[in-house]
C-alpha cells in the first residue's frame, strides 16, 4: 500500500498488455483505479478481477482520440472514484509501413492515439489535478523514439511524446504535479505478438532473436514497466520530473 490510499489512478489502454499490468500494480499499491480501453469488456473484467481481490476499480470505454469520449470517460471516473490526480497515458496502436506505403489513416490513427489521446486525457485530467495540489502524469513512450524502420508515424509520435512530457513538467510542477514518461523496449504483449506476425517469424523465434540483441539478454515482462509506474506515481519520486526512464534491459533497445 501506498501513503495514500485514497488517491485514484486513471490508465488508458488497460484492456491488456502493459496498460492491464499497471492498472494490478497500481491498485496493489492502494490506488482506485479507472480502468480505460477502447474495449470496455476487456476494461470491466480487469475492474471486476482487482475489485475481486478488494480494490476498487472501474471499467470505462473511451477512443482517447476524441474529445467528448475523453469528457465523458474522466467525469465517469471522478464520480465513481473520485477526482483522478494519477495518469497513464498508455492506449497505443501500431500500424507499421515503410514511408512509400503508409497511408495518410496510418499516420493520422497512429498520431491520433498516442500523441491528441495522451493531450486530451492530460488536459481533462489535469484539472483535478491542479485543484488538489498533486498529481502524476506517466507517458508510454518506447525506444521506437530513437528511430525505427517501418515505424515513421509511431517514433513521430513517441518522441513527440517526451516533447509533451517535458512542457506538462515545466507547466504544472508549481501545482505539485510531476510528468514522466517510461520508453519500453521489446515487452511481451499482443503488440508485439502483432509484430512477428506481420513479419511472418513465430513469436518465440522473435522474442529468441529480440533477447539476443538485449544486454540483459531476455525480453520485457509488462510487470517490467508497471513497477516503474509504481514508483514515478510514488511520493517517493516528488522531485522527479520532465524524465524519460529507458525500461529496456539496457541503454536503449
Ligand atoms: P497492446 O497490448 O496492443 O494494448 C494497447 C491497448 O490500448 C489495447 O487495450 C487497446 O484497446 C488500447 N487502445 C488502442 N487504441 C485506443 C484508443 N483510441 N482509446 C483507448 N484505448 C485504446 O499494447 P501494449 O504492448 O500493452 O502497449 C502499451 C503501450 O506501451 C503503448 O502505448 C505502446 O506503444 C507502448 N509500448 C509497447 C512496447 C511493447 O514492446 N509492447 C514497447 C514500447 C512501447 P483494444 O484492445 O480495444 O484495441
Amino acid at each position: 500500500m501506498t501513503e495514500s490510499p485514497d488517491r485514484v489512478a486513471i490508465v488508458t489502454g488497460a484492456g491488456r498488455g502493459i496498460g492491464a499490468a499497471v492498472a494490478r500494480q497500481l491498485a496493489a499499491d492502494g490506488f482506485a483505479v479507472g480502468l480505460l480501453d477502447l474495449d470496455q469488456s476487456g476494461c470491466e473484467a480487469g475492474a471486476e478481477a482487482i475489485t475481486g481481490d478488494g480494490g476498487r476499480a472501474v471499467g470505462v470505454g473511451v477512443d482517447v482520440s476524441d474529445t467528448d469520449s475523453v469528457e465523458a470517460a474522466v467525469r465517469t471516473v471522478a464520480e465513481r472514484l473520485g477526482a483522478p490526480t494519477v495518469l497513464i497515458n498508455n492506449a497505443g496502436i501500431t500500424r507499421d509501413n515503410l514511408l512509400f506505403k503508409m497511408s495518410d489513416e496510418d499516420w493520422d490513427s497512429v498520431i491520433g492515439v498516442h500523441l491528441r489521446g495522451s493531450f486530451l486525457m492530460s488536459r481533462a485530467v489535469q484539472r483535478h489535478m491542479t485543484e488538489q495540489g498533486w498529481g502524476r502524469i506517466v507517458n508510454l513512450s518506447s525506444t521506437s523514439a530513437l528511430g525505427n524502420r517501418g515505424q515513421a508515424n509511431y517514433s513521430t509520435a513517441k518522441a513527440g511524446l517526451q516533447g509533451l512530457t517535458k512542457t506538462l513538467a515545466i507547466e504544472l510542477g508549481k501545482f505539485g504535479v510531476t510528468v514522466n514518461a517510461i520508453a519500453p523496449g521489446f515487452i511481451v504483449t499482443d503488440m508485439t505478438a502483432a509484430t512477428a506476425e506481420r513479419l511472418g517469424v513465430p513469436f518465440d523465434e522473435f522474442q529468441k532473436a529480440a533477447a539476443q540483441e538485449i544486454p540483459v539478454r531476455r525480453v520485457g515482462k509488462p510487470e517490467d514497466i508497471a513497477n516503474v509506474v509504481s514508483f514515478l506515481v510514488s511520493d517517493r519520486a516528488s522531485f522527479v520530473s520532465g524524465q524519460v526512464v529507458y525500461v529496456a534491459g539496457g541503454p536503449k533497445a
